[in-house]
């Protein structure tokens, strides 16, 4: 039985692992069980003594969290609700891509993670945050989701988005040692190319982030070509307005030598129009980067509204026409399983 009075197993670095005259190949044993194969079940560790399993399922809890629902199929979108320790409830969404070239099909697994549960920014359209902040995810809690998600899917998690509920920039002391596990090649072995991290725009900690070794990829959810626009939805534009941020994306770049993304959800008479379309290939030509289009996903008791199809290729052709370096425009595979993130946990809360 789960206790919170235990501490959890993967809120602690496995290089840290230290348990009184336990030794190291025993570690190196359950650190293979967790991580290579994704037992989190003290029981199904064959080649542990019955004593020491029993010893140190006294000390430590294995498993964050428990799955609750999962909605959707194995062949695009599938989303999964857990259930914390301390009851609460977070979601990761599965996303399954066939691309290539040349004939080649591959299919990629990506998983959006969340890291909060809820959020404090108060985006007006977004159902993560609002109910404001619950609690940060702790680190193991972080890396749980991916552990689980794995075994859910039955194969290799090849992307990582931050993009599921919460701020992930918000959390960065959790964040970082969960990084740092799910890049060790004895943790989960996703390289940093494969990872991106998602942020309203927290200018202080943008800038934290440029100097952590790896090179994650940084998104930047923008929705609003100038101030005006952006902060009539994000209210962290008044902390942090457009130039500002724009500043900390360029020592970013310069710091990183990598390009980022601007996401930009579009939401129908709120910051879709054309003027907007130019402004946002203005910035994307400024900070030469990628430009994300996504429709916007509707929340029940939200009045915002997605664009018709017809002005939604206006805008991505305007934008591409401005010279933008990339344009995808992204319709959200999910959509009719509440694929954006918050939506399946806040019908489970106010149920
Ligand atoms: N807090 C971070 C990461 C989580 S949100 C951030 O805001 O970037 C991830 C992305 O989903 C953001 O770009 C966010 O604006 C977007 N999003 C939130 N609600 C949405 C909805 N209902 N439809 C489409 N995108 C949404
Ligand atoms: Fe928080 Fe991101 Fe949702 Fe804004 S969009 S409320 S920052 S999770």
């Amino acid at each position: 039985m789960a206790s919170l009075h235990k501490p959890l197993l993967l809120d602690i670095p496995f290089d840290h692992w230290d348990w009184d005259e336990v030794p190291k190949y025993r570690r190196e044993q359950v650190r293979k069980w967790v991580f290579e194969k994704g037992f989190l079940d003290w029981d199904q560790m064959s080649n542990l003594p019955k004593s020491l399993k029993s010893d140190l399922s006294e000390q430590v809890d294995l498993s964050p969290m428990e799955p609750v629902k999962v909605q959707g199929s194995s062949d695009t979108t599938k989303k999964i609700l857990w259930k914390l320790r301390d009851q609460q409830f977070i979601e990761s969404v599965l996303i399954r891509a066939t691309e290539g070239t040349k004939g080649v099909r591959a299919s990629r697994l990506t998983l959006c993670v969340s890291t909060q549960v809820g959020c404090a920014l108060g985006c007006k359209f977004c159902a993560s945050g609002l109910d404001g902040l619950k609690r940060n995810l702790s680190t193991g809690e972080i890396v749980g989701q991916i552990l689980l998600a794995r075994n859910e899917a039955g194969r290799r998690i090849d992307n990582l988005v931050f993009m599921g509920m919460g701020e992930p920039l918000a959390n960065l002391p959790a964040l970082i040692p969960a990084l740092d596990t799910i890049l060790s090649p004895e943790g989960l072995g996703i390289g940093a190319r494969h990872i991106t991290l998602s942020t309203s725009g927290l200018v202080p900690k943008i800038i934290e982030l440029a100097s952590y070794p790896a090179q994650i990829r940084l998104a930047i959810s923008l929705h609003g070509g100038d101030d005006e626009t952006r902060k009539k939805i994000m209210p962290i534009n008044d902390r942090y307005p457009i130039e500002e941020l724009f500043k900390a994306c360029e020592q970013f770049i310069e710091q990183r030598k990598k390009m980022i993304t601007l996401e930009y959800i579009l939401i129908k008479g709120v910051n879709d129009d054309l003027k907007q379309a130019e402004l946002l290939a203005e910035h994307a030509n400024r900070l030469n980067a990628k430009v994300n289009l996504i429709p916007y996903n509707r929340v029940d008791g939200l009045e915002w509204e997605r664009p018709d199809i017809e002005q939604v290729k206006l805008f991505h052709k305007t934008v591409a026409e401005g010279d933008a370096p990339r344009v995808t425009l992204r319709m959200e595979k999910g959509h009719d399983i509440d694929a954006a993130c918050g939506q399946l946990r806040l019908k489970e809360i106010k149920k």
